[in-house]
Order: C-alpha cells, then sequence, then structure tokens
C-alpha cells in the first residue's frame, strides 16, 4: 500500500456520522458530533405518543396538560401529528412524568 492511497481514504468526505445516542446524522458542520436532536434537546416522540395514548383512556387533554405542566393543544399536537419525529426532552419528560391511573 503507497502513501498516495492512504492519504485518498483519508480524504473521503464524511457525510454521515453516528451520534453518541446512536442515531446517524448529516453534520451540517465538519466538527458537529452530535446529532440535532441531542444539540437540541429533542427525543423520540413514539414512546411519548404511546404514553399519551395510554393517559386519554382515562384522562382528558386537559387533565394531562395540567398534571404535566404542558399546554393542552402541545398535547394534542403530539399525540395526533403522526408524522412528528420529535418533541423537546423537557416536554417528553413531563408528559412520561403523569401516571396513567391504571395499576
Ligand atoms: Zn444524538
Amino acid at each position: 500500500m503507497s502513501w498516495d492511497a492512504r492519504d485518498e481514504s483519508d480524504l473521503d468526505p464524511v457525510v454521515v456520522r453516528r451520534c453518541e445516542c446512536g442515531r446517524e446524522f448529516t453534520p451540517q458542520f465538519t466538527n458537529t458530533v452530535r446529532c440535532p436532536a441531542c444539540i437540541h434537546r429533542y427525543t423520540a416522540a413514539e414512546p411519548v405518543r404511546a404514553h399519551l395514548a395510554r393517559l386519554r383512556a382515562s384522562k382528558s387533554l386537559c387533565q394531562v396538560g395540567r398534571e404535566a405542566g404542558v399546554r393542552p393543544a402541545t398535547v394534542r399536537s403530539i399525540g395526533s401529528k403522526l408524522d412528528r419525529q420529535f418533541v423537546s426532552a423537557d416536554i417528553a419528560e413531563r408528559l412520561l412524568a403523569v401516571d396513567c391511573g391504571v395499576a
């Protein structure tokens, strides 16, 4: 193997990087090591949506919102916009902390 060959492979453009959270992402800046979701403290919406579905069996949107300290409109948006992939980690934590009320 010649030095030239090695240098060439080193110059391969990095288009996809893996974040510490396991997500693959395309960095906007070469020194970015975390994905946009981690940088902005977003988290996957899916587990939150599943939890919301359980909550909604026994609680109204307003109740859930009040117990979580999240606006009911936000609660509804997370529960109904199925194409929404991320929610803010803060809101996710608050919603996940609300008890289902079922044993
Ligand atoms: Zn990440």
